[in-house]
């Protein structure tokens, strides 16, 4: 299969998500960089800015609610808000909850959590509560399946207010739907990964999901490689191989 052809069964498998991006436009690659896109790939506008972050999200929360706005409402057993430092200057945008994340009420937390962590603590040389971890859904699809444009279009106005509270210096997108989401792009995670895009002036660094690591612990060299950027992006200091 051809280039071309790898990304149009890419985007005939994925094309009910993407239909969801329409909302903000899912620019050709030519007109992206004509717009200015960071290495080529689209800016989606540039943020408002907001007061408190703590007051912006607490406000965020309290219009979600005890939200029904698509149908994912009737199998969730808890909205996952997203949980971290309000100011953080790293965020990790994913797809959705998944079961133990449902339970608990918090993102992250089940095997894949855990290896977001390691990345977190073992490769960044940070803390978990350092940074924001957040979802594009707030409530968990049947079965993991994958987000849905009603879904996606309903939910992702609350993710645009937390980012514009957050205001973090990065956003790392996890996996297939968490990069394309933040970069407007049609373009398969293995394409996105490894560049630099740009979500609404903030620097986007698109990664493999945790979840792929744990099938694929070949891929955990390419996440290495992608927080490092993370870490010269955040100006801190790249920890060596023996460190
Ligand atoms: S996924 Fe988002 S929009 Fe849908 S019910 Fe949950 S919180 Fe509301």
């Amino acid at each position: 299969m051809n280039e071309r052809e790898d990304l149009l069964a890419d985007l005939l498998a994925h094309g009910r998500f993407l239909g969801s991006l329409g909302t903000v436009g899912v620019p050709r690659p030519a007109a992206a960089a004509e717009a200015g896109g960071v290495a080529g790939l689209p800016s989606a506008g540039t943020l408002e800015p907001v007061g408190d972050p703590v007051a912006a999200l607490a406000a965020i929360r309290e219009d979600l609610g005890d939200c029904r706005r698509c149908k994912l409402w009737s199998g969730r057993k808890t909205i996952v808000f997203g949980q971290g430092n309000p100011r953080a200057e790293l965020m990790f945008v994913g797809e959705a909850p998944g079961a133990d994340e449902d339970e608990q009420g918090l993102a992250f937390v089940g095997r894949a959590g855990q290896l977001l962590t390691d990345i977190i603590e073992k490769g960044l040389k940070m803390k978990r509560s350092e940074v924001w971890i957040g979802n594009i859904l707030k409530c968990r699809p049947p079965q993991n399946r994958n987000p849905e444009p009603d879904e996606v279009l309903s939910c992702q106005p609350f993710l645009e207010r937390q980012i514009d509270a957050i205001r973090p210096r990065v956003i790392v997108g996890l996996g297939k739907f968490g990069g394309q989401w933040l970069l407007k792009t049609a373009e398969p995670i293995s394409r996105i990964r490894g560049r630099v895009g740009e979500y609404r002036g903030i620097t986007v660094v698109p990664t493999w999901h945790p979840a792929y690591l744990l099938r694929n612990a070949a891929a955990k060299k390419d996440v290495w490689e992608d927080m490092k950027t993370v870490l010269r992006l955040l100006g801190r200091p790249v920890p060596g191989p023996r460190d």
